[in-house]
């Protein structure tokens, strides 16, 4: 080859690579040369940075993100903002017609029976299980010196008690329910004491306003940057919702560490999906990972709001289940919701989206965090209650008068 030749085939070569190297910029988006790409400007914005195929892929979850963003005024509970809609929603169902002494007899087989009368808590003998009694009647104690008099039915069962589908509304106190019941929401008895009793928590979860302590040192311990970049959950099968995520587990133990503990029900590995059962993990110590998922049981969970302390992003499975202060908390916003059906494809889609866009995933676990620390504090359980009992005693058609004590 002559040196002619040469420097026409050299020149087409340097030609190649700026042309080669211009379109590895037009498809792939490194933190330094974001600017240049084209047709991604919500993972701009988000600093995620990832080939045009991958955030096509996540482009449904990253607008959803931003949809929710534009519509989201955040609560302010210093104000009392946050939870006041659902004490209007709840007694809505007895707002016509008012809560009369026969409503109160009807539904009395379905919870514990209690009166306040003259600013004195009295309750019926037996408690179906009184610690959860103990928990309730720690803030309404605190409570009553601004109450009226009142008879109450507080159900502390997990399971709501006044279903849409058995007729009339009854005025029954439940911690937890779902759209199809018309149970009134109180703060559950596992803010104070008489939650699931588990090798950890002997006495039951509960404690609220030292778990807020303790939860908020873990998180602090662990920052994001350190947190392993896998999904972790442990608890019982108190639901099969769960099952999927398990499984996902068995497969792509890279990606998810989910088993199942025993509970009190648990006879054989079967009821752990056919495998040992774990051994039980404090809620500090979930701190660790960066994504928690929370499922319903039987009726919602109380892990729920612990998940929220440790600042790792919540993935919240179902929409079916509350708590009070669940509907002043928004998808997208504060946690990842997923559909109680996802299948392990599903699962493991949404678990590589957070992986993947680690500053959107940060952010929404910082929201959710703030929230939780922000406006369920124990001062804000109590308002609720005051509020929630205020409202309610102004339903009432009749008198109360102290009962003989069953
Ligand atoms: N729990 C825990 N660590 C475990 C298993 C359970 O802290 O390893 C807690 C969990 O936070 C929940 C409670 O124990 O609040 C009961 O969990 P389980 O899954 O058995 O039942 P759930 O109430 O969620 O249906």
């Amino acid at each position: 080859m002559d040196r002619q030749s040469m420097s026409i085939l050299i020149y087409v070569f340097v030609l190649l690579a700026i042309f080669t190297d211009h379109l590895c910029e037009e498809q792939f988006c490194s933190a330094n040369n974001a600017e240049f790409c084209k047709g991604n400007e919500i993972d701009r914005q988000k600093g995620s940075f990832y080939t045009e195929a991958i955030n096509e892929k996540y482009r449904k979850y990253l607008v959803a993100i931003e949809k929710a963003e534009q519509s989201y005024k955040e609560c302010n509970n210093t104000k009392h903002d946050c939870f006041k809609d659902v004490i209007v929603r709840d007694l809505k169902p007895f707002k016509m017609k008012g809560i009369g002494e026969e409503m109160i007899e009807a539904a009395k087989t379905r919870g514990t029976f209690y009166q306040v009368i003259d600013g004195k808590l009295y309750r019926e003998r037996n408690c179906m299980f009184p610690a959860r009694c103990a928990g309730i009647e720690h803030f309404l104690l605190k409570v009553i010196g601004n109450l009226s008099d009142m008879d109450l039915i507080i159900n502390t069962r997990d399971y709501p008690q006044s279903s849409e589908y058995f007729g009339n509304a009854m005025p029954i106190f439940s911690f937890s329910k779902t759209p199809q019941y018309h149970d009134i929401m109180y703060p559950a008895w596992a803010f104070w004491e008489g939650g699931p009793a588990i090798s950890l928590y002997p006495r039951g979860l509960g404690r609220w306003d030292q778990h807020r302590k303790s939860l908020n040192k873990a998180s602090l311990e662990i920052p994001w940057e350190k947190k392993k970049s896998k999904a972790f959950f442990r608890g019982s099968r108190t639901s099969s919702e769960r099952d999927n995520l398990i499984l996902l587990s068995r497969n792509k133990s890279h990606l998810v560490d989910a088993r199942y503990t025993k509970n009190q029900a648990w006879k054989s590995n079967e009821d752990t999906l056919h495998m040992a059962p774990a051994l039980e993990v404090s809620l500090e110590s979930h701190c660790a990972y960066k994504y928690l998922f929370n499922f319903r049981g039987v009726a919602a969970s109380f892990r729920h709001k612990h998940l929220f302390l440790c600042r790792s992003l919540v993935f919240h499975v179902g929409e079916d289940w509350f708590e009070f202060y669940y509907h002043a908390m928004k998808p997208w916003i504060h946690y990842i919701p997923v559909s109680k059906n996802a299948d392990q494809k599903e699962l493991q889609d949404l678990i590589e989206f957070a992986k993947n866009n680690d500053n959107v995933s940060k952010k929404i676990a910082y929201r959710g965090r703030d929230f939780i620390w922000n406006n369920l504090k124990m001062s804000d359980i109590l308002y609720f209650w005051k509020q929630l009992l205020k409202s309610y005693a102004k339903l009432l058609t009749y008198k109360p008068v102290l009962k003989k004590i069953s």
